[in-house]
């Protein structure tokens, strides 16, 4: 039996409102806002008719340049790599020290709870760059889990723990200092900041809703909780489209509040949803290239194509019991139409369309690099004490934050299968925006790529992986292979 949400039912309208895709000049000034804003000037978002949105250079670049920096609008940690790296909340740099976060691991490790699932730290499958080989690349297995990490050999606890609480410090560390760690000001242990500023942003655009500690906003803690959990051990892409939820919702209140403050004066009021405002809240949400999730997700490869129909059933009921969960955590009457399974569906969707990995490398790597590069006499003297504490990381004994994040920007880009720029960090990209680098000059007026996938591939491999994204390759490598 199909099941039915009664939101979706009787919100139609508001729905059908939210889901039309925004006007052109609606979006033309978005970005135009969004690019004076970000001051990344060398580039112009334009609509263009077969392939929608495209980033186009407005100023001539050089190879190697960076084109732009893109500030993502929602995104999060993986819970399972929370474990390896200490990250800022919001803005995903490492934060506290290269002792607590080395000590942090090996205490999670020893408690048995320190299995991450990782898949290398590479944004871009397709570089293959020469430092990235301390990189391991253990490939995620279905349940997130990855294969162990080898043979390790434990330090005492007394010593785990003295390197978690400052006591003792590692040879050269003070070379590599990270901003200390700021509690959430909800008290919820779980979310920690670079800095006060971050808090507060993180506060202010999503996190008060969906914060677990005391001074949450949420209409139930133990909701939220719940539905918490439920993303945790089914799918953290629901994490995210709670944040593009809580976002929207914010959104709405700040613009609501700054109506009536100036309707005041005319002493009239709204009372209600005010779809307008709504539709403003919701603009940066709009933005985003959607599908529904369960109709755009691919078929994992040990489903069999028969049973295609149950697959998708049964992603759109998982969906929806996640949507009761956050209901019942931040419900708001006034935005009704948020909390639709339509909505819903299409936010994840959005987030599996655009698929963009948030990746910000570890500074113990960096760390450890250093020690190996150093002078002999001093290198023998340092590794006495740093050997014990890589043999007690093993073979994985640095791993990157990883995520999924929603960059405006660089949604927008469109594949080519002979790119002319790429998603790439740099030695000082130590946070969660995502970085755009030229392959080669680009001159003034013309598109911007980025290849989506493995571009190395054949040409039947390269169309199979793109026709998950929803297209077929017309680059000027795939119509000269194609004949
Ligand atoms: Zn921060
Ligand atoms: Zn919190």
């Amino acid at each position: 039996m199909e099941l039915i949400c009664p939101i979706d039912q009787h919100c139609s309208n508001q729905i059908a409102a939210l889901l039309r895709p925004p006007s052109l000049p609606l979006v033309q000034e978005y970005f135009e806002q969004l690019i004076s804003k970000r001051r990344c000037q060398g580039i112009k978002v334009k609509q263009n008719g077969e392939f929608g949105k495209g980033v186009f250079a407005d100023a001539d670049f050089e190879e190697e340049e960076l084109i732009f920096k893109d500030q993502m609008l929602v995104g999060a940690q993986h819970p399972s790599n929370k474990i390896d790296c200490l990250v800022c909340s919001y803005c995903f740099k490492f934060i506290g020290s290269v002792e607590q976060q080395i000590g942090r691991r090996l205490y999670l490790k020893t408690l048995g709870i320190g299995i991450s699932s990782h898949n290398g730290c590479e944004s871009n499958s397709s570089d293959e760059d020469e430092e990235d080989h301390f990189v391991q690349n253990n490939h995620i297995s279905e349940n997130g889990a990855s294969s162990s990490s080898g043979s390790t050999i434990p330090l005492p606890t007394t010593t785990v723990q003295s390197l978690m609480n400052g006591e003792f410090a590692l040879p050269y560390s003070n070379k590599f200092p990270l901003p200390s760690i700021i509690s959430c000001p909800g008290g919820c242990e779980e979310a920690f900041y670079c800095s006060k500023s971050c808090a507060e942003a993180d506060w202010e655009s999503s996190h008060c809703l969906l914060c677990t500690g005391e001074k949450s906003e949420c209409c139930s803690r133990k909701a939220l909780l719940k539905f918490i959990q439920h993303a945790n051990e089914t799918n953290d892409i629901f994490l995210l489209a709670a944040k593009a939820i809580s976002f929207t919702i914010l959104r709405y209140r700040k613009l609501k509040a700054s109506h009536l403050s100036e309707q005041e004066k005319t002493a009239s009021s709204i009372l209600g949803t005010d779809l307008s405002l709504l539709l403003e809240a919701w603009k940066p949400i709009s933005i985003g290239h959607k599908r529904r999730w369960w109709d755009c997700v691919s078929l994992p490869d040990d489903i069999d194509a028969s049973d295609e129909a149950t697959f998708r059933r049964e992603i759109r009921e998982l969906a929806f019991t996640s949507l009761q969960l956050l209901k019942e955590a931040i419900f708001d009457m006034e935005c009704e139409p948020l909390f639709s399974l339509e909505i819903y569906g299409h936010i994840i969707g959005m987030f599996e369309l655009n698929n963009l990995d948030l990746v910000v490398a570890s500074p113990v790597e960096d760390y450890f690099l250093y020690i190996d590069d150093l002078p002999y006499p001093e290198k023998k003297e340092a590794e006495k004490i740093t050997q014990l504490y890589l043999d007690a990381l093993g073979e994985d004994y640095s791993i990157c934050c990883q995520g999924t994040a929603f960059f405006p920007l660089q949604s927008c880009m469109n594949h080519s299968c002979c790119p002319n720029a790429k998603a790439f960090k740099r030695e000082e990209d130590r946070d969660g925006q995502a970085t755009i680098i030229t392959l080669r000059p680009i001159c003034k007026g013309n598109e911007v790529t980025i290849s989506y996938i493995d571009e190395d591939l054949s040409f039947e491999e390269r169309q199979a992986l793109l026709a998950d994204y929803g297209f077929r390759c017309r680059c000027p490598k795939c119509l000269d292979e194609e004949t």
